[in-house]
């Protein structure tokens, strides 16, 4: 591969770059801040770190969100979850970070999403009410973090017209009308990581896909390149370990109790196209719902299980049967033409990192905390987990914070700043319609859109894979988003891996992204 004579952009992550930061490591093994982990978490500790000033090397075993970081709902949300259980520290948390993602760091990649919940008569009364007075509660915070009614409007109650005008595959049948609140939604979660992980390059962050830490201590680690088995070791001043649900591999005082969710994947059109998340209660529980989620190329994700997930942790987890039928059997309870498996079109199920409560396997994962912890090993490695996507700002907040007062106190007066630092793309809410690209585009890449549009002189949307995705988006992902093999474009970039058709019918294109050499001032 040749970078054709000009400097490469500072934010573009390719196979050159890594292999040249790969060399200058060897050369000079010392950093301030080893991260390790490439989800959300270790992407977030790489900006925090980096945009401080620290020399920073983030590794992650196989690609950026490979882990648990792909497999979410894709919410920002805003802790309505944990007033109701009465945990406000984490649920004004919440609040304040979806403020943050939705209005400064990343409004291009984040939405408002209206949250229908239907009310069917008996009980649409009593039901009514009590699930105003806890959107309301949750309405009440947004408020106190000055997150304003143009960016997520009040909850309410809606009638029956507007109900069935919204979510037009709800029963008609005693519908009496629905009550309405909003959340955030992410375009979609690995773009995010994406998205950090290029902002910390850009503040200098060494971002190393491919790499795997071995023989983790305090003060350094052995880095393996999977790609070529080499090997090489660095010293640190400080190690952050943020490696998930694999955190006790690390650290083994790390008590990591992983909680299975999953999602099924339908046609958007056998809910009639509804850009809505459709809210239904779990038969039995006032606490539970199971929800939709409108989401990327056509397709309405349908969650969500909370099921102990104990023993080995697999790269990527599986949803059951009885997941499958509990999903399906929840959202027919309001649905007019009810979905049967042949619908799904898929599924994909994710991992929760939660720290284990103090019963271990006694505990209920529905009820264990989400809260973060940073935990210091014997040797030192400190381990930031727990938590949740939309909390992650704080979360690398807090161990970059935990890392200067330990290791690094010559740092101390560094403040971090990444409430003020705009993730790559960001643009102010209210003008993205004003940038000059097809709008899917602007969606997933904000204000790099028109650049994405012309990548390697392209004409912009000619769909070269499944679902409308161009040639251009593939070749972006190669040239600027660090996908190294076909797998990664499929699977993390574009999530077109998702459902078996798609990939199949994107396989060729993505391998032929890989076929030109990385263009010139990238
Ligand atoms: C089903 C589900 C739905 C969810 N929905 C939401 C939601 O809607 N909103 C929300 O805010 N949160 C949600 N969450 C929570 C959120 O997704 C997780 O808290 C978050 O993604 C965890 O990120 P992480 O970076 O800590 O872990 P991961 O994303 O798992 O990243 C850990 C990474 O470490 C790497 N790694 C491990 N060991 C090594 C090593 N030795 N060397 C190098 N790399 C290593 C792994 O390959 C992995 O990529 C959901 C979680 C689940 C499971």
């Amino acid at each position: 591969m040749t970078v054709k004579g000009r400097t490469p952009h500072p934010t573009a992550l390719h196979a050159l770059r890594r292999a040249r930061e790969l060399s200058a490591l060897g050369d000079d093994p010392r950093v301030d801040v080893l991260v390790i982990g490439g989800g959300i978490t270790g992407a977030g500790i790489a900006l925090d770190a980096a945009s401080r000033g620290l020399r920073t090397v983030l590794v992650e075993r196989h690609d950026l969100a490979f882990g648990t970081s792909r497999w979410s709902s894709k919410l920002v949300h805003g802790g309505l979850r944990y007033l109701a259980s009465g945990q406000f520290g984490i649920a004004h948390e919440s609040a304040v970070e979806r403020h943050i993602l939705m209005t400064r760091t990343a409004p291009h990649l984040t939405r408002p999403l209206a949250q229908v919940l239907p009310l069917y008569a008996p009980g649409h009364m009593a039901r009514g009410a009590y699930l105003g007075a806890g959107y309301g509660l949750g309405d009440g915070l947004r408020r106190f973090v000055g997150t304003p009614d143009a960016v997520l409007h009040a909850p309410g109650p809606i009638g029956r017209a507007e109900t069935l005008r919204l979510a037009p595959a709800v029963r008609r049948d005693a519908l009496r009308g629905a009550m309405r609140g909003w959340d955030g939604q992410l375009i979609d979660d690995a773009r995010l990581v994406v998205a950090i992980a290029r902002t910390a390059a850009g503040f200098g962050a060494s971002v190393l896909t491919r790499v795997e830490a071995l023989d983790v201590v305090g003060d350094g680690a052995t880095l393996r390149d999977t790609r070529t088995g080499e090997t090489l070791r660095v010293s640190a001043r400080a190690v952050l370990g943020a490696a998930g649900v694999w955190a006790g591999e690390l650290d083994p005082g790390v008590r990591v109790r992983p909680s299975r969710g999953t999602h099924l994947i339908v046609p958007s059109d056998r809910l009639g196209g509804s850009d809505v998340s459709l809210t239904v209660p779990v038969p039995g529980s006032t606490s539970r719902f199971v929800f939709t989620v409108p989401s990327l190329h056509g397709r309405t994700y349908i969650g969500l299980t909370d099921v102990p997930a104990d023993g080995p942790v697999p790269d990527v987890p599986v949803a059951t049967d009885a997941e499958i039928d509990m999903l399906l059997a929840t959202v027919n309870t309001v649905l007019a033409e009810p979905l049967t498996r042949s619908d799904v079109v898929a599924t994909f199920a994710g991992l929760r990192p939660l720290l284990s409560g103090p019963r271990g396997a006694d505990d209920d994962t529905s009820d264990l905390s989400r809260r973060h912890a940073i935990i210091e090993s014997r040797t030192g490695v400190l381990t930031v987990v727990g938590g949740k996507l939309t909390t992650y700002r704080r979360m690398a907040q807090d161990g970059v914070d935990a890392a200067i007062a330990r290791r690094l106190p010559e740092a101390a007066g560094r403040r971090c700043g990444t409430r003020d630092i705009p993730l790559l793309g960001a643009w102010p809410r209210e003008r993205l319609a004003e940038i000059a690209a097809p709008p899917r585009l602007v969606r997933r890449y904000g204000a790099e859109a028109p650049f994405v549009a012309r990548h390697r002189g392209g004409q912009a949307g000619v769909q070269a894979a499944a679902a409308g995705v161009t040639a251009e988006e593939l070749a972006w992902g190669v040239d600027v988003e660090g996908a190294l093999e076909v797998d990664d474009l499929l699977d993390r970039r574009t999530r077109l891996g998702l459902v078996a058709a798609d990939r199949a019918a994107s396989v060729e294109a993505a391998t032929a992204a890989f076929s030109t050499d990385v263009p010139a001032g990238r």
